[in-house]
């Protein structure tokens, strides 16, 4: 079994875990991913809540969570989410990084962010498939997301499952101030995004339109700062293929997308 990739939006916060009404749809979306992809050996998560200036891998046995939110219920600081670690896949990814020249640390102390959290509590509950996560590059550039992808594919001979967790849309002031980005620039951009994603067309092009995402109808708009869109760079640069839109709904008010790559 070959390993499946997976963009997905986590939403606000741990919002989609307190039942909070405008996570709805994500909500029931993220929920039907086992009978859709099965239970993977391992998921490896690339979050946007975890930049650092070189690859960094979590190499706990059993991180804990961190609660990188602030301002919700005592709820929100009470989740639990105890699934192991893999240390030797964190392992594996190093070694076939630096082996490509590109030094990788393996992090045994840090936990897991509430963008591995979230999601994967409402798609795997019972928290018993092993997870690693991998940062994002503090240098937040499209082409060396990609790049950091593609020397990730030969996981694709794995039966795991990549998930890049971040959102199409995120300019968080936007979701609190109406109008700040307008429903065309909101749509604009995800049309643009799922044509670029999901449309046949040569890869070198196809590339080249995400390295510069910016260009986009609304891509500045709806990205201030890119790093929730970046998970979908590596994601990408690790399939090197079309992807399937299998989310098209809103979230707070905004539409936003998940694409899968089988
Ligand atoms: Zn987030």
């Amino acid at each position: 079994m070959a390993a499946r990739i997976l963009f997905l939006p986590h939403g606000g916060g741990p919002m989609p875990l307190l039942h909070d009404p405008e996570h709805a749809a994500l909500t029931e979306f993220l929920q039907t991913i086992p009978d859709r992809l099965g239970t993977p050996e391992a998921i490896l998560v690339i979050s946007a809540h975890w930049e650092m200036p070189a690859p960094h891998v979590t190499a706990g046995a059993a991180p804990e969570l961190i609660y990188d939110y602030g301002g919700f219920p005592p709820e929100a600081y009470e989740i639990r989410y105890p699934a192991p670690g893999n240390p030797a896949l964190a392992g594996e990814i190093a070694a076939g990084l630096e082996k490509a020249g590109v030094p990788c640390v393996l992090d045994a102390g840090r936990g897991y962010d509430h963008g591995m959290f979230v999601p994967l509590k409402l798609m795997y509950p019972d928290a018993d498939v092993p997870v690693i996560q991998l940062s994002l590059l503090a240098s937040l550039d499209a082409l060396q997301h990609i790049a950091l992808g593609q020397l990730l594919a030969p996981l694709r001979e794995k039966n795991i499952l990549v998930v890049g967790s971040g959102m199409t849309f995120h300019n968080l002031r936007a979701f609190f101030v109406p109008g700040l980005v307008s429903a065309a620039d909101n749509t604009g951009f995800e049309s643009w995004l799922q044509d670029t994603c999901s449309s046949e067309m040569e890869e070198g092009e196809r590339m080249r339109r995400l390295a510069n995402w910016h260009q986009a109808p609304g891509g500045v708009k709806c990205h201030p700062r890119p790093e929730h869109l970046l998970p979908l760079h590596v994601c990408y640069g690790m399939a090197g293929t079309k992807a399937e839109v299998v989310f098209d709904g809103a979230v707070m008010g905004k539409h936003v997308t998940g694409l899968l790559w089988n």
